[in-house]
């Protein structure tokens, strides 16, 4: 069934897979509930956004996306509350971000009265997929390609945003051994590694791969001229804590501004804990660790929401980081899914209800 509100059309999917569905065993990113959202940009301008079933796309092979990499994304969570109340966290972060990201690829700005109602739009549709309980979230993608079919190296004119939502699980994840970047880079000063950018990632893989042979899951990235500078864990944003003291690097043109990084600075306020932004080098946590002040490493990012780091490696050197009882990334990742499954106060308003 097709019906129109004021700006959006709706169709609707005449079957639901949701009944195969096994919950308790999700694999991340695999799986996408009924419906998808899409707006295409042509003309000069975005057109009409549409709510459809979820299904394959057929785009001509010279579209500029597949040659140019012109492609941003972002990565948010909605959340269900023992009532059937649904939530995002500070969906205004992503908004803002994405349109950030597609400046820096000369790609149009999105709107926000599009954005948000996409949103509310297809979480109504398919909030069936977003399971209670803390952990459970439903996972939210959109993107930007460019969709012209031409091959020359220049900004596309027309581009479709697109979002797609996968249910995903909080399993344990279990803490990680990184190497500290010494060769390869992430972002480089003046570069888009600010970004959501597709390409980004692409970039990481390669690197990555060369560490998980080395028996490491991920790369703790440096900065590109120096390779002194700790700035970014894989794809997460990163945390030091030395003593009782955080501390993380401040956001630039190479660090991504990220939105549980944003939240857990302000959590550390409110918990009384003190928090350094301000540049890391590789060889004071290295000096900590040696002198047992190096209590914890952990990534911070919306999926994961806290990655913990239980040993790191430079210039063939290893460091152990021992569990310990009181950590903060336990703390902290408590702190912020009770906020975000509508268990604790939001005194900050991170929560954005879906009525
Ligand atoms: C997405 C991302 C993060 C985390 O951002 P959140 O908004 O917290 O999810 C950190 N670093 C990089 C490089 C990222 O792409």
């Amino acid at each position: 069934m097709t019906h129109y509100t004021d700006k959006i059309s709706i169709e609707t999917s005449k079957t639901s897979k949701i009944d195969t569905v096994d919950f308790d065993n999700l694999d991340f990113g695999r799986l996408f509930t009924d419906h998808m959202f899409v707006c295409d940009y042509e003309d000069g301008k975005w057109q009409t956004p549409k709510v459809m079933p979820y299904q394959a796309m057929t785009f001509e092979p010279s579209a500029r996306v597949f040659h140019y990499g012109q492609a941003v994304f972002e990565g948010m969570k909605a959340y269900k509350d023992d009532e059937g109340k649904v939530f995002l966290f500070r969906p205004k972060a992503n908004f803002d971000r994405i349109n950030k990201s597609s400046e820096r690829l000369a790609m149009p700005a999105f709107p926000e009265n599009y954005f948000f109602e996409g949103l509310e739009a297809l979480l109504k549709l398919d909030s069936d997929w977003i399971q209670p309980g803390v952990g459970n979230s439903l996972y939210l993608r959109p993107f930007i390609i460019a969709t012209e079919p031409a091959i020359s190296a220049s900004p596309a004119n027309n581009y479709r945003f697109m979002i797609i939502c996968s249910p995903a699980k909080s399993y344990y994840n279990a803490p990680v051994r990184v190497l500290i970047a010494e060769e390869y880079s992430r972002s480089a000063d003046g570069g888009v590694g600010f970004a959501k950018a597709a390409g980004n990632y692409a970039a990481q893989f390669y690197p990555t791969s060369l560490a998980q042979e080395k028996g490491f899951q991920q790369i703790i990235w440096t900065d590109a001229s120096t390779h002194s500078f700790l700035e970014e864990a894989g794809t997460m944003n990163v945390f030091f804590r030395v003593g009782d003291k955080l501390i993380t690097a401040p956001t630039s043109d190479r660090i991504l501004d990220g939105v549980t990084r944003k939240s857990m600075l302000q959590l550390a306020e409110d918990l009384g804990i003190t928090c350094e932004v301000r540049r890391v080098t590789v060889e004071e946590i290295k000096t900590a660790a040696k002198e047992g002040e190096l209590k914890e490493i952990f990534g911070t990012g919306t999926a994961a929401v806290i990655s913990v780091i239980s040993a790191f490696e430079h210039k063939g050197e290893l460091f152990e980081i021992p569990e310990i009882e009181d950590s903060y990334a336990k703390l902290f990742k408590k702190t912020l899914l009770e906020i975000q499954h509508n268990i604790s106060e939001d005194k900050h308003n991170w929560r954005y209800e879906i009525k």
